[in-house]
């Protein structure tokens, strides 16, 4: 099936406009151009499922007070290499960095931290914060989790039972190089994509989802219900899942990120909820280490000799080239700041219908 139509613009456009809506919203500038940079850090990434498309469901987050604008961090525990972080319910990418740049502190003086964080707004690609304590020269591993975004079944049954509960594992490189960065959701695929095929874009992979008579599908009306043409789509009208990926294995990583990541961080999990509503909040355990504090000489040029040994490997059919981790979100970045950042139409349309209704225009 043909890609949908684009609309491209230029990142520090896309930028502009992004924040002049959260600040429209009643974020301050500030904090409007800090979300605008990391979705598009996202989208530069190729991460369009954690990108700008997330603008409209932000602001409506922040109308409806799930997420609050100018929050910081509240330090429920602490010890030398150790801190249970609460977020207060602020957006992701207020708390995200505050959080990070917490555990590269307590790293830099002790070789090592494990930061527990709870209650943030959705804190987006992962691998943003990797990449933060990795420009610090720490290496760090997230196991995050997402209350409230129960969408994914676990090996062997079809209800929901987690969200998409993303890892990461970023290693710094040289200075000025891009870190080797593994960071992907536990489902066979992010919820965006479920939309994006929802709406005639690429399809699902076969067995991405599982109706409640257990078959496996690709039809995304299995999560969003019966499919009108241009939405809305809400995952509580379908009755079926998206499966966890690497059958038993990434089923197992999304149930261990629920209990590090939503158990030990005292936040909640995808479990039931007792009372009240469910609003979408992000649990983080995060572990930071220092390389040289193990001793390990050499690390990066090892590291880098190991990264060009994989790459050296004889090609599969079909393939052009090995890749390491991080690599792809590299190359587009490279090509989408020269380029501009393409958005699907419908994505673009939904931004500028946001920005109308809070009396902007869009840019020209
Ligand atoms: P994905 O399936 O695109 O996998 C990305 C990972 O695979 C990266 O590490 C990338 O470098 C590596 N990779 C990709 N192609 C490769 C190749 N050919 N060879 C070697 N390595 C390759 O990612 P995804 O599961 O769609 O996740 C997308 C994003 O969504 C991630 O940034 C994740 O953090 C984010 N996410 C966030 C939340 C949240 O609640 N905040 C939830 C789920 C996912």
């Amino acid at each position: 099936m043909a890609d949908l139509p684009t609309h491209v613009i230029a990142a520090d456009k896309l930028a502009k406009f992004i924040g002049d809506i959260f600040t429209a919203a009643g974020t301050s500038r500030e904090e409007g151009d800090r979300i605008a940079h990391h979705l598009l850090g996202a989208n530069l990434t190729g991460h369009d499922s954690h990108g700008v498309i997330r603008v409209p469901r932000y602001v409506q987050n922040l109308q409806d007070g799930d997420v609050k604008a100018g929050q910081g961090l509240t330090v429920v525990t602490e010890g030398p290499t150790h801190a249970v972080l609460d977020g207060n319910f602020g957006f992701g990418q207020t708390i995200g960095p505050l959080a990070v740049d917490f555990g590269i502190a307590k790293a830099r003086g002790e070789g090592m931290a494990i930061i527990a964080l709870r209650h943030s707004g959705h804190i987006g690609r992962i691998g943003d914060w990797g990449e933060r304590a990795a420009r610090a020269g720490l290496i760090s591993l997230h196991f995050v989790n997402v209350a409230g975004g129960q969408l994914v079944a676990p090996f062997g049954g079809v209800d929901r039972r987690f969200s998409t509960n993303p890892v990461c594992i970023c290693i710094p490189m040289e200075p000025g190089k891009p870190p080797l960065l593994l960071d992907f959701a536990t489902s066979v695929v992010a919820e965006g994509k479920v939309l994006v095929a929802s709406n005639g874009g690429k399809p699902l992979p076969e067995g991405a989802l599982i109706s409640p008579d257990g078959k496996l599908s690709t039809d995304p009306a299995v999560l969003y219900g019966p499919l009108t043409p241009g939405g809305p789509r809400g995952a509580g009208n379908g009755d079926g899942a998206i499966r966890a990926f690497g059958e038993h294995k990434g089923s197992g990583i999304a149930f261990m990120c629920e209990i590090l990541a939503g158990v030990l961080t005292g936040g909640p999990t995808s479990g039931p909820v007792p009372e009240g509503r469910r609003r979408i909040t992000n649990g983080m355990l995060s572990i930071y280490l220092d390389p040289n504090h193990f001793g390990t000489q050499n690390f990066v040029a090892e590291a880098r000799e190991y990264a060009n040994y994989v790459k050296a490997s004889r090609l599969a059919e079909g393939t052009d080239e090995v890749l390491v981790p991080g690599e792809p979100e590299a190359r587009t970045r490279s090509e989408r700041i020269k380029n501009g950042v393409p958005l699907q139409l419908d994505t673009w349309n939904s931004i500028v219908a946001t920005a109308r209704a809070l009396g902007l225009s869009e840019p020209n």
